[in-house]
């Protein structure tokens, strides 16, 4: 830990909480407490628990501000809503209550990180640059696209990247997943709960999935493929009602009615900015460990960019709270450090 501190904490006792806006969130100091990268859910739990803890953090929104979820018209699994909710107003809801407690929002994207700190340097699109004690990354991921006519139009219309999230939305109905990964199958045996028949489209004649789902997904009368295959349209006037499936061999093109197309082809986690400089798998996630820890103290990721597994809202807002507590308690430390640091001169001399 470096001498250079320059801490903005108000952790006082009796200090009342920030509860409406007002705060001058101009007069920005210039090494902030905290940054938050990425306006998904990870981003927007972080932000609510670290302004809650007075810590006054500026989140980044990045493009996509709400992130994933915010692209979605239903969102019937996240706890505290039994009558399910529309993604955009899930996402404006969170920020709602970031902001009611003093966070500042900043439309930007962060195009580059220097690592070396505290302070860390963050740069923008917008020709900022912010330094901050604490650095909490929740860019998230985005999930690989097909790119074809149609695809973008129908997402929520039956165009799906995530089975646990809209299986339930098909019942007794007949589905396209189209990849042949371990999440492919892993998906497609979940569909198989709901969905009448699944039928799995892939461009090569064989898997590569593990040998126990494939013997599973083989298992279950539901379940069929069609191979040396890929989709190249999805039509359908306000659902997906067919895809067009195009033969690698042959050429051939030929419509193939369905109710729904789940795609698994892969995810990309938007880890460029800090490409290389932070510990990742061989997949460019983030390794955290279960504090929320990067390979770099005080910064902290959260949510799908160091989450390849869960990917929920639900999971993404518990490690950004999880993430925030333990900035929290990083910066009181570092406190604490300076703290000390002061008081030795004097001891020293007194002492002498
Ligand atoms: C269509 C769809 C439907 C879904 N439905 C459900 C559902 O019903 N229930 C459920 O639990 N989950 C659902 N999910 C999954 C859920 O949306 C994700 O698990 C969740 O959004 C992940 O949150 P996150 O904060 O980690 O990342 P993301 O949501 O991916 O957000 C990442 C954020 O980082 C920002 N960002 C990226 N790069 C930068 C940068 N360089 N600088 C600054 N910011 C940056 C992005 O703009 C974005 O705001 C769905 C996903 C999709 C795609």
């Amino acid at each position: 830990m470096t001498g250079k501190l320059n801490l903005n904490l108000n952790l006082g006792a009796g200090v009342e909480p920030m509860l409406e806006s007002g705060i001058d969130s101009a007069a920005r100091p210039d090494v902030e407490n905290v940054i938050i990268l990425g306006s998904g859910p990870a981003g927007w739990a972080g932000a609510i628990y670290t302004a809650r803890a007075n810590l006054r953090p500026l989140l980044i929104t990045g493009n996509e501000i709400g992130g994933q979820i915010a692209t979605t018209t239903e969102v019937e699994n996240y706890p505290g809503f039994p009558d399910g909710v529309t993604g955009p107003e899930l996402s404006e809801r969170m920020q709602a209550q970031a902001e009611r407690f003093g966070a500042t929002v900043e439309l930007d994207f962060v195009t580059a990180v220097d690592v070396n700190g505290p302070p860390f340097t963050v740069e923008t699109a917008n020709g900022k640059r912010y330094r901050a004690n604490a650095l909490i990354i929740t860019t998230g991921a985005s999930p690989r696209k097909l790119g074809v006519p149609g695809e973008d139009r129908l997402i929520g219309r039956g165009v799906s990247y995530c089975a646990t999230c809209d299986g339930f939305f098909f019942r007794n109905r007949q589905l396209v997943v189209v990849g042949g990964g371990d999440s492919s199958l892993q998906e497609s045996l979940f569909l198989t709960k709901f969905a009448s028949k699944v039928t799995i489209v892939h461009r090569r004649d064989q898997l590569r999935a593990g040998p126990a789902l494939q013997r599973r997904a083989d298992a279950n009368p539901k379940i069929e493929y069609i191979w040396n295959t890929v989709v190249t349209n999805v039509s359908g006037e306000n659902k997906v009602e067919a895809v067009t499936l195009k033969n690698v061999q042959t050429g051939e093109e030929r419509q193939f009615p369905t109710d729904g197309v789940f795609v698994y082809i892969g995810h990309l986690p938007n880890n460029a900015p800090i490409a290389g400089k932070l510990a990742m798998d061989e997949h460019g996630y983030l390794i955290t460990d279960k504090l929320m820890r990067t390979s770099v103290p005080g910064i902290f990721a959260a949510g799908e960019i160091q989450d390849s597994r869960f990917r929920q809202v639900a999971t993404s807002t518990g490690q950004g709270v999880a993430a925030a507590m333990e900035v929290e308690k990083y910066l009181a430390e570092m406190e604490d450090h300076a703290y000390l640091q002061r008081q030795e001169p004097a001891l020293d001399r007194a002492t002498a």
